[in-house]
């Protein structure tokens, strides 16, 4: 039997990665229009530190330049710090109030989701951590919906939650309670391919990204608005995160070949560490042509 001569897949997937803002919008602009994105991911304040996101100068530009370049969708990464989930009624507060400044701020240059961690019960136990989170999405939600109106802001982006490494207290680490949280908050998740297979879900080889890929469809289906495309850098089941480019953690070339296959249609952004443009770029062919060739199929463009 000899292989088909033509290829019947085609792309859908919409590829893209994290790019820094530290030299202005413009030049992140720039630099998703050299590296050929499709998708971008940004912060909108120090992900580290709690200071509040402030007002951009270059906001307007920046929603009019991601509409030519064709960025869809525009993803924030919400600071790490918040802990929806934290039995700490101060720490609980505050994130719930910092997360709605940055849903509102990502409204305003024009980004459709912010990326959440599930946070930590620290001890109270999954169930309770899992009712925090859920109201605290509920309480963000409102006050950005309240905020976007008096800060002129159209619309707020929208939350996901993202899947954890399952260290320690986490929550979220496994399909089963990311499906939970999405369905008891009305919100959609995004899932880090890293943290997903340090948690206990082998993508490294093809039938296991194949069955992954169908455990996430069949636990998640429309509620997967994104993936992160990320390399594990540490072993299946260690719990432990780090991002390694694409092609260079565990994840075997036909692993993401079946991940990408069974994903039909949900977006993905690398977060993995900044190397020159010319590798950066080199990162994102390459993620194309494992997720189908260079050119999306007609119905994503
Ligand atoms: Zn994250
Ligand atoms: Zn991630």
């Amino acid at each position: 039997m000899s292989e088909p001569a033509t290829r019947t897949q085609a792309r859908t997937n919409r590829i893209g990665r994290h790019l820094p803002t530290s030299g202005g919008l413009e030049k992140t602009l720039r630099l998703a229009r050299e590296q050929e994105l499709e998708t971008v991911q940004i912060f909108v304040s120090n992900p580290q530190g709690w200071a509040m996101p402030v007002p951009r100068p270059d906001a307007g530009l920046f929603v009019e330049g991601a509409r030519e370049v064709r960025l869809d969708p525009v993803v924030v990464h919400a600071k790490y710090l918040i802990n929806l989930a934290s039995p700490d009624p101060e720490l609980r507060e505050r994130s719930a109030r910092v997360l709605a400044a940055e849903l509102v701020a990502a409204g305003s240059v024009g980004a459709d989701f912010v990326v959440v961690h599930s946070g930590s019960h620290a001890g109270s136990g999954e169930e309770k951590g899992m009712e925090r989170l859920v109201k605290g999405l509920a309480g963000a939600r409102e006050l950005a919906a309240e905020e976007a109106g008096t800060d002129g802001v159209a619309k707020p982006a929208e939350p996901l939650v993202e899947n954890s490494v399952g260290a320690g207290t986490q929550l979220c680490s496994t399909f089963d309670a990311l499906a939970r949280v999405a369905d008891r908050a009305g919100v959609r998740v995004c899932v880090d391919t890293a943290h997903a297979y340090v948690a206990g879900h082998d993508i490294s080889t093809p039938e296991g990204a194949r069955d992954v890929a169908s455990e996430l469809v069949a636990e998640l289906g429309d509620r997967l608005a994104l993936l992160h495309l990320n390399d594990p850098r540490n072993g299946f089941e260690s719990h432990r995160d780090g991002h390694e480019r694409i092609g260079e953690g565990h994840v075997s070339r036909g692993g993401w070949v079946e991940l990408f296959k069974g994903l039909t249609g949900v977006p993905g952004v690398m977060e993995t560490p900044y190397a020159t443009p010319e590798t950066d770029a080199e990162q994102v062919r390459l993620a194309k042509e494992l997720a189908g060739g260079l050119s999306l199929a007609r119905q994503w463009v």
